[in-house]
């Protein structure tokens, strides 16, 4: 298995959920063994590697930083290119965050698909996980632990009639994320909105970029595009956010309750662990 990058270059443009900052972005293709870098044209073409070290919080989205200099909401662009199995990619921004598109991957899925994905000289490396790892906090439960492909489990709880209970168990492999999870859009409750909106957050959702839930139904409009599009949602953020990593990787996540600071938590335990885990180099 060979890295990939992009064949050609993609424009994007897009207004930031948290923000509400118009933002133009490219993704570029980036050499081999580059990872993806996220680079902040409006300030001398600053760097800041998509990387564990980086994350600086995650209450609502996961926002990395690097000498001061913020990038936020990462998480579903970085779960797009690794569903699609880019590896090598520089994003060019000139804004703090990330634009939001529909709430979901899958305008960035079909505009990597449209430019391309090629294949590069170097050979894939893994992170193969080699022992199980967990994090847990109250009732938010995650481990990570050795298989044979990436997978994920993972089961979300919410007291609302569209939700309740919903689990779902992904296995990555060709063209699944794009199939099974890359549309399903983020979610938010009218109650939590008004907080956010109180604390300078959420400034640019809207029903077009979220399902917005009442206290027993929904203020979208259009229907849902899965039955459980929520749990998707949950996979397609860690997907994103373990895409930090830098690497696919060989391991089965179980997730319950989690969110993006379990999943910060469960990467840096793990990366701790060092005997838990190997990079292994793809020569099939
Ligand atoms: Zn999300």
């Amino acid at each position: 298995m060979k890295q990939t990058t992009l064949a050609k270059a993609i424009n994007i443009m897009g207004v930031g959920l948290h923000t509400g900052v118009d933002v133009n972005m490219t993704l570029k293709p980036a050499p081999e063994n580059t990872g993806y870098i996220f680079v902040r044209t409006d300030l001398d073409n600053f760097e800041i590697p998509a990387s564990v070290e980086y994350i600086s919080h995650c209450s609502y989205a996961t926002t990395l930083m690097r000498r001061g200099v913020v990038l936020s909401t990462c998480e579903h662009l970085l779960s797009a290119l690794r569903g699609s199995g880019v590896d090598n990619c520089f994003i060019e921004l000139d804004s703090i965050e990330i634009p939001i598109m529909d709430g979901s991957s899958e305008d960035f899925i079909e505009l990597i698909t449209k430019a391309g994905v090629v294949k590069q000289d170097a050979d894939v490396r893994v992170f193969k996980v080699l022992e199980r790892v967990e994090f847990e906090q109250g009732d938010r439960k995650m481990s990570i632990e050795p298989a044979e492909n990436y997978e994920i489990d993972c089961i979300i709880d919410f007291p609302h009639p569209f939700i309740e209970r919903q689990t779902l168990h992904f296995v990555f492999k060709n063209g699944s994320f794009g199939r099974e999870i890359a549309s399903a859009r983020t979610f938010g409750f009218t109650h939590e909105i008004e907080m956010l909106r109180k604390a300078n957050l959420a400034l640019g959702g809207s029903l077009d970029n979220a399902i917005v839930l009442t206290a027993d139904g929904m203020l979208n409009e259009t229907p849902l595009r899965f039955d459980d599009e929520f749990v998707r949602h949950k996979i397609l953020d860690i997907i994103g956010d373990f895409a930090l990593l830098g690497m696919p990787i060989q391991g089965k996540i179980t997730a319950e309750k989690s969110g993006h600071s379990v999943h910060a938590s469960l990467m840096s335990k793990l990366l701790k662990a060092e005997h838990a885990w190997e990079i292994v180099t793809d020569d099939t």
